[in-house]
Order: structure tokens, then sequence, then C-alpha cells
């Protein structure tokens, strides 16, 4: 990998297209075929085609009747048949109507239908219509939505409950979809224990795992549990060393400033190793390099800090490698409920939640706490070197937008 050493602090917008830079030259490109129970949350491989007209045939929007109306001089009509949705009717007889159901068939003769609320049936049974008819009101045409040969869906979708919908609409039981990104998720320090077992002195509860793997997995990585590793080199490189086999080597801790960094000694020794010092809050500290050859991306440590430059900077970057387009998350413009007063060096993602409209910022912003992001609804994003008064304008992104 690239990038080098920098003087001052690298931007978020070149650290991350920096990474999709990365990501374009390490694409994923083995595909396999699933079927749609098991796609959701797969990307795909190639467009999704029609092969099927969507209606496939003409049929009825509504519960009513179904008649022809050129030939119809507004006399009341007999009905002649009765169709019901999955049946094969035949023809609409000359000078009658069809009663019909939603989603049934239009018999060959007839292009038009009155919903039932708005027809008269008459003593002797025919049925008078009330209000005036257009020519193929209430009918939903052959192809109107989807013609044979429609392009739907671009290779690089992620697929999710619309898309599974929308193939089987056409009738497709299997996608080709990009195989699934192995990511191996290393903590490192020797701070850390595991949940479940009890607490010595000095140390502290492993929350990045945790967050990592079960975010990865939403991402439809494959993920390979490296567990814990201690501050060793010798550890780092036998750890780095077991890992030749997956995409992507994602490790947390480490790399704040002073700290002696094995994971960085290891990868200059046996590999690539650039240090990014960012335009981030919480955040700042950020590796990326390689391990004879297996593509490194090295967060901080700070849960707070994992969370914002996972969600914005390696998110991206595996969702590209697996060759998907749009992978930044949307933000939208809405008022600030708070006052910024301190403009800063880096940029700001806030934990914050939206009250009558207006964004309000959860008071403990500190980079190793994860209970203000529980509380959270979303990033508030302050530009480096900016001031706020309450009622200006920011971005808000959302942490459904970055969580899957
Ligand atoms: P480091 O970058 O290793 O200096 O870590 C920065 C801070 O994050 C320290 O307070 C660490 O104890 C804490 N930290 C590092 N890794 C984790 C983790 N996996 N879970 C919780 N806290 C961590
Ligand atoms: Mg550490």
């Amino acid at each position: 990998m690239n990038g080098g050493e920098q003087s001052g602090l690298l931007p978020v917008e070149a650290a991350l297209q920096r990474l999709l830079t990365l990501a374009e030259a390490a694409p994923i490109g083995d595909n396999q075929r699933v079927g749609l129970a098991d796609a959701d949350g797969r990307v795909l491989a190639e467009p999704l085609i029609a092969g099927l007209d969507l209606p496939p045939w003409a049929n009825s929007a509504m519960d009513g009747y179904a008649l022809c109306l050129a030939d119809w001089a507004g006399e009341p009509l007999t009905v002649s048949q009765r169709i019901q949705a999955g049946s094969a009717p035949p023809p609409l007889q000359p000078g009658s109507c069809a009663r019909i159901f939603t989603g049934a068939p239009l018999p060959a003769g007839a292009d038009t239908v009155e919903m039932q609320e708005n027809v008269v049936v008459e003593a002797d049974g025919r049925v008078r219509f009330s209000e005036p008819l257009r020519l193929g009101q209430n009918v939903r045409q052959q192809g109107q939505e989807t013609r044979v040969g429609d392009h739907l869906l671009p290779a690089g979708t992620r697929l999710g409950p619309i898309e599974l919908g929308l193939a089987a609409s056409l009738g497709i039981a299997e996608l080709s979809v990009r195989r699934r990104l192995r990511v191996a998720v290393l903590s490192t320090g020797d701070e850390l224990v595991e949940p479940g077992l009890p607490l010595g002195p000095g140390q502290i509860y492993n929350s990045n795992r945790r967050l990592l793997i079960a975010w990865l997995r939403r991402l439809g990585c494959a993920v390979v549990d490296g567990g814990i590793l201690a501050d060793d080199l010798q550890l780092t490189r036998a750890a780095l060393a077991a890992l030749s086999d997956v995409d992507l080597i994602l490790s947390t801790g480490g790399v704040s400033v002073g700290e002696a960094d094995f994971l960085g000694v290891a990868l200059r020794e046996e590999g690539e190793l650039a240090l990014w010092k960012l335009a981030i809050k919480p955040g700042k500290p950020l590796t990326c390099g390689q391990f004879r050859g297996v593509p490194v991306i090295g967060l901080p440590g700070n849960p707070a800090s994992t969370l914002v430059t996972f969600g914005l900077l390696a998110r991206p970057y595996l969702l590209r490698r697996m060759g998907v387009q749009r992978v930044e998350p949307l933000g939208f413009a809405l008022p600030a409920g708070f006052t910024w007063n301190k403009p800063g060096k880096r940029r700001e993602y806030l934990r914050a939640r939206l009250q009558n409209g207006r964004v309000v910022l959860h008071p403990n912003q500190s980079s190793g706490v994860l209970r203000s992001a529980a509380w959270a609804e979303g990033l508030a994003e302050v530009l480096e070197g900016t001031t706020l008064a309450e009622g200006d304008s920011l971005r808000f992104i959302p942490l459904s937008e970055i969580l899957g």
C-alpha cells in the first residue's frame, strides 16, 4: 500500500480516496451462485436483467367489472363470466362485461375496468355503470412496470429485502454474487480481557472485537476471529503470518503515538506501512499497509474511534473491494441544536440525536465511550475550522446508514 508519512493531518476525503483507490486495485474477482434465500446482504456480480414482462399479462387493478369500452353504448351489461386471480379466462363475449377481481387477467376483448363501488347491479343481474369511463382505466397493462431485457439492478448492488423481492417477481431463483470478503479481526492490547472472564488489575474488557465482528457480518464478510493479540513483536509476527489467506487484516489498538507499535514494526519488516494522522475526531492515527501481501488496516483502539474510523473509512473500503459503487453513507443537512465555539483542526463526528428536528449532542464525546454511541441516532459532522450557532446547518449521518 502507498500513502507515506504525513507531516500535517490527512483530510478525511483524502484518506477515503486513498483507501478506495487501494480497494479498486484489489477487487474480489470470484463469484458464486446462491439461492435467493441466501442472497440477503450479498453483492450482485452481474446486472439483474428482466427475462419477463411485468406484469406478464394485462390484469385488473381493482375488484370490479371488465368491458370493451368501444363496444359499449352506455346501456347496462350482462355479466358473462367471473374471473378470479389465477384463472385463465376465455375471451369476453361481445356486448357483455366480466366480473373481475384484483390481479386477475383481463379477458381478450376487454380493455377497461370499473371498480365495483361505481356500479349498480340491477334486479335482473345486469350491471349499470354510473360514472364516466376512460379507456384502460384500472388496467395494469402487460409490461407497464418492466419489459423483457430491462436492466433493473447494476452489478455491485447490495442485495436486501427489496432487491430479493424484485428478483423473485421475475421468477429468478438464483443470483450471481461476489464471494464473501474474508476479514481477520485482531484486538491488540495487553490490557484486554474477553467478557465472561474475571477482570484483573489494570485490565478492561475487549469491546472492539464484538463491535467489529458483528458489523463485518452485517456487511456480508466472512470473519476470521483473531482474538486478542498481546503487545509483543514475536506474537504479532506469528499472528499476522497465520492470516495469509484473508483479504484484509483489521486490527485495533497499538497505533497511539508513543506506544511501541508492534503491528507497525512487523509491517515494516515484512510488508509495507503507512501511518496516517487523520484530521478526524474521534480517531486520528490509522495504519494502512500490508503484511506479506495481505492488506492491513489498523484502527485506533478507543472504541468510539474504532466506530467512527471503521464506519467512515474501513467500511467504504470493504464495500468497494466487493465492487459496490455507492459506499458512502447518506448524510442530511439539519439545523444544529447546539453551539460550537472552538474551531478544530480535525473534523468532528459527534454522537448525536434528533430532537424537535434539531441535532443535539451527547454530553460525553470521549473517544473511549461507547455508551454515548449507543444513545446516539447518528453522527453530527462539524468541519475543521468552523464554529456553529444554534440553527446553523450541519451534516447528520444516521448510524443506520453505516451500520449495515
Ligand atoms: P491503543 O491505541 O492501543 O493505545 O489504545 C487506545 C485506548 O483504547 C486504550 O485506552 C486502550 O485500552 C483502548 N482499547 C484498545 N483496544 C481496545 C479494545 N479492543 N476494547 C476496548 N478498549 C480498547
Ligand atoms: Mg494498546
